[in-house]
């Protein structure tokens, strides 16, 4: 199925409630305040949107974002999907009958730990969850982001609980992004994102995006600690903008996926690219209006201004 027309399915749906659910080796509680923090994300976007539509600081981070026309709109889709997400994590784990008799592919599974593959055959990965084959890329990519002692980029995946059809889609010659008419849906089972282990470890204990987050961010920019390849904005982010980040890869915030690879992400490639298309642009659409709501906006180049 297309990613078109299951927006029509899936926008059209309306009112039920979402679940999530913990993987045990989590820190639940870290896990629960930043699915928390990314659902107030979604909720204060669009309440700013709503109320602060024409303010010149606002329409500046909107263009910068998500350029002109429909777009916007169309990122509002995402933040309105994913508040079908309850409030509070499901009391059963992943592994628990209760929840697999319950769950669908509208609700996800949050993973610390790469516990439930396992090795299959020729590269591949089993996962005990998704009960069905990983292929030997992603696999690999799993256990990558639960290994503290590998070094890569990665702070989290978020994997369709989908049948992909790798063989037919290799047969067509299709374009490596171009797999929706390979994949087949299966309701009976959740999308699972898995949060990797040192993005975990850099992100325990710091705070949600806040006044006091805003202020240090500042600071940070006065004594240029800035890291070189990004700007100030990017020190903005937190685990509930990567959370929402995620949830836009999810079949309920509308399967938006990260459109140009590696410059996919952060402010300055955000900019580059425009479009509610991809994951990380909703996600800075959501954290440049949590910012006005402190009081800061953000100009093109990534610096924090004062309102
Ligand atoms: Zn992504």
């Amino acid at each position: 199925m297309r990613l078109s027309t299951s927006y029509t399915i899936l926008f059209a749906s309306c009112c039920w409630a979402a679940q999530w659910a913990i993987d045990p080796l989590c820190n639940r509680q870290q896990i629960t305040l930043a699915f928390q923090e990314a659902l107030h994300l979604a909720r204060n976007a669009i309440d700013t949107l709503d109320t602060y539509h024409g303010d010149t600081h606002v329409e500046s981070m909107k263009r910068y974002i998500m350029g002109s026309g429909t777009n916007v709109n169309n990122a509002r889709l995402s933040f309105e999907a994913i508040l079908q997400f309850r409030q509070n994590p499901s009391a059963f784990s992943p592994y628990d009958d209760a929840w697999r008799n319950e769950r669908t592919n509208h609700d996800v599974e949050i993973y610390c730990s790469s516990t439930r593959t396992q090795p299959h055959v020729n590269g591949m990965g089993w996962d005990r969850s998704l009960q069905r084959e990983l292929d030997p890329t992603p696999y690999q990519e799993i256990l990558n982001c639960h290994n503290l002692n590998i070094g890569h980029s990665d702070s989290a995946i978020t994997t369709w609980s989908d049948y992909f059809d790798m063989l037919g889609h290799i047969r067509s010659g299709a374009a490596p992004g171009d797999m929706n008419d390979y994949m087949t849906a299966r309701p009976r089972f959740a999308y699972a994102i898995d949060i990797c282990a040192w993005y975990l470890r850099l992100r325990l204990n710091q705070q949600p995006l806040n006044q006091n987050k805003v202020v240090a961010v500042v600071w940070t920019g006065f004594n240029g600690e800035v890291p070189a390849d990004s700007v100030q904005a990017d020190e903005l982010l937190t685990l509930g903008g990567t959370i929402l980040h995620e949830l836009c890869h999810t079949m309920l915030g509308g399967r938006r996926r990260d459109v140009a690879g590696d410059r996919s992400y952060g402010w300055q490639q955000v900019g580059q690219l425009r479009t509610p298309e991809n994951a990380d642009n909703i996600m800075w659409l959501a954290i440049a209006m949590k910012l006005f709501t402190l009081g800061y906006w953000i100009d093109d180049s990534g610096v924090l201004e004062v309102n």
